[in-house]
C-alpha cells in the first residue's frame, strides 16, 4: 500500500497535500499494469474527491475496490479450512 504521511503526501490527481480528514485513498504497488491509463495511480495517494471527477480516477477505485473483495474473499476462504 501507498505510503501516506498526512499532510505531505501529495495528491497523484491535484498534487496539494493530503490530509487524514480528506478521504484519503491508498493504492498498492503492482495494481496497475504500467502500460495502463490508471499506471499513474500505482503505488500512489489521491483525495477520494479528486478521483471521483474524472472517469479515469472513477475507474481506479473500482479496479481498487474489485482487488480488495478479491482478498477479503480469499481470506475468509483460508478461515473456513
Ligand atoms: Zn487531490
Amino acid at each position: 500500500m501507498a505510503l501516506f504521511l498526512p499532510g505531505k503526501t501529495r495528491c497523484a490527481v491535484c498534487d496539494e497535500a493530503v490530509h487524514s480528514d480528506q478521504e484519503p485513498v491508498m493504492f498498492p504497488q503492482g495494481l496497475f499494469d504500467t502500460r495502463s491509463p490508471l499506471a499513474g495511480f500505482d503505488d500512489a495517494v489521491a483525495h477520494y474527491r479528486c478521483l471521483s471527477t474524472t472517469e479515469t480516477g472513477r475507474r481506479a477505485v473500482h479496479e481498487l475496490r474489485e482487488f480488495l473483495d478479491d482478498r477479503v474473499a480469499y481470506v475468509r476462504s483460508r478461515n473456513k479450512l
